[in-house]
């Protein structure tokens, strides 16, 4: 049975300030900050987290997300938001890490989401980890590229995205994009991306998502 109570105090924790985050750094005359998060971070921002409880019903196999949740509601993904204004010009940036783990045979992801300024852009570098980019736009074309440390993948404008980690390690990657890009995190919601990325003979495939 599972405990509501520590599932409304999930819903409620708190949440990274964004005034507070984008205090700390001088967005209008420069400044340092450092992304190495396996040394630790050297700002004091804090990671917006995202549990198994908050996007279960976005993995296919929602019989096997109810049964981890039985037992625990493990951390999936988290990431800086250091509070860049939203402003025209502006680039955003930060760091994504995205544990290893499955969810029935789908590897863990992030959201994913399209920009709501659809015609905006975004670059990731993978820092270290394995896994995929998985990427479609509206009209349904999907591309999907491999993500590994040292490289850059160019997500176009009109795709969204999402990461997959198919290692055994964190995944953790940096991005920037155009800071008044905005996100629509609901469109992909409703029935998912057209492709995911599961487990088959102890090797991540790209399959097609059977709710399409
Ligand atoms: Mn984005």
């Amino acid at each position: 049975m599972r405990d509501r109570t520590a599932d409304t105090q999930r819903d409620t924790a708190k949440v990274p300030d964004r005034e507070e985050n984008m205090n700390q750094f001088d967005w209008d005359h420069s400044f340092l900050c450092d992304f190495d998060l396996k040394k630790g971070f050297s700002q004091k921002a804090e990671t917006t987290k995202r549990y198994l409880s908050q996007m279960k019903d976005m993995y296919y196999d929602t019989e096997a997300a109810g049964k981890i949740l039985e037992q625990e509601d493990p951390l999936i993904y988290e990431f800086y938001e250091l509070g860049c204004p939203e402003r025209a010009g502006d680039l955003a940036f930060g760091t994504t890490i995205l544990y290893p783990g499955k969810v029935g045979g789908e590897y863990y992801m992030t959201k994913g989401h399209f920009h709501t300024q659809l015609e905006t852009a975004e670059v990731y570098y993978t820092l270290s980890g394995q896994g995929y980019m998985v990427m479609e736009n509206p009209e349904g074309d999907t591309v999907e590229m491999p993500l590994a440390p040292n490289q850059a993948v160019y997500v176009p404008r009109r795709y969204a995205h999402r990461t997959v980690n198919t290692g055994n390690e964190p995944l953790v990657v940096f991005f920037t994009f155009a800071a008044d890009a905005g996100h629509d995190y609901g469109t992909i919601e409703t029935k998912g991306y057209h492709k995911m990325v599961v487990e088959k003979d102890g090797k991540p495939v790209i399959v097609p998502n059977p709710k399409w």
